[in-house]
Parts: C-alpha cells; sequence; structure tokens
C-alpha cells in the first residue's frame, strides 16, 4: 500500500466515524424529544384523569367507559415510553436493570448496583456496521 493509500483510508474511516457519530446523536436527539413529548402526554392524560375522577364523584351517572379509555391510553404511553427508553439505552449501549431499574454498560453480565442478571446483548459490532460503507469500499475496488 502507497503512502497516499494509507491517507486516503485514514482519512475515509475519519470521516465514517464522523458520519457515524453525527447520525447517532441525531437520534439521541430525536429519541429524546419523543421522550419528552410522551412524558408530556402522559401528564396531560393524567389531568384529564384527574378530572374525570371528580365529575364521578359528583355525577350520579359517571361515564367509565370514558374513564377506562383514558387509563387504556395512558398504559399505551407507558408502553411507548419504554420502548424509546430502550432505543436510548442501545444507543448508550447502556441496559437497565430488570430488578432495580439502575443503568449500567451493556457489556456487563450483572448489575453493579444489586447484583441481578442482565439481559444479554447482540454483538454492537454487527448491529453498528452501516451498510454504506460497505458499498463505499466495493466502489473503490472498481475505480
Ligand atoms: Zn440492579
Amino acid at each position: 500500500m502507497s503512502f497516499l493509500d494509507d491517507i486516503i483510508n485514514t482519512t475515509k474511516s475519519a470521516a465514517a466515524t464522523a458520519g457515524k457519530k453525527t447520525d447517532e446523536a441525531v437520534k439521541f436527539t430525536k429519541l429524546k424529544i419523543k421522550e419528552s413529548q410522551t412524558t408530556g402526554d402522559i401528564k396531560s392524560h393524567f389531568e384529564k384523569l384527574g378530572e374525570m375522577a371528580y365529575e364521578m364523584k359528583k355525577n350520579e351517572n359517571p361515564d367509565a367507559a370514558a374513564f377506562d379509555a383514558e387509563v387504556e391510553e395512558i398504559d399505551k404511553l407507558y408502553a411507548r415510553l419504554a420502548e424509546i427508553n430502550h432505543a436510548l439505552d442501545d444507543l448508550r449501549q447502556e441496559v437497565t436493570c430488570p430488578v432495580c431499574g439502575a443503568k449500567t454498560k451493556s457489556e456487563n453480565a450483572f448489575c453493579p448496583k444489586c447484583g441481578a442478571k442482565l439481559p444479554e446483548k447482540p454483538a454492537p459490532e454487527a448491529a453498528e456496521q452501516p451498510a454504506e460503507v460497505l458499498d463505499e469500499k466495493k466502489d473503490d475496488e472498481n475505480k
């Protein structure tokens, strides 16, 4: 390999790494926005639920179906929030302990806080290798 090839390759991999980092930062920001939106949604549904509970107490014929629908909606939002948090953990390469809720590095097999066994994670290299980087290499060989 010539000196020039070496420089080109080094520059390319640096650019790829920077691109990946930017990509992750964008994903992270988007997830954070979603997280706060969902948290806000949950809050407003709880407010509505509180109003409904008040009405139910006052009213002789309370709308129980609407109340149940609100509770269901909150459950859905909690499920979404859990998904968002899971995706955030993945980006940070962290896992949440299923027993105590502590966040820890995903390479740990056991929770450092409570000692519980942590869920297994797939190898990060396999998931993180972006397809476009591989394609770029192929193009170079054809030139
Ligand atoms: Zn734990």
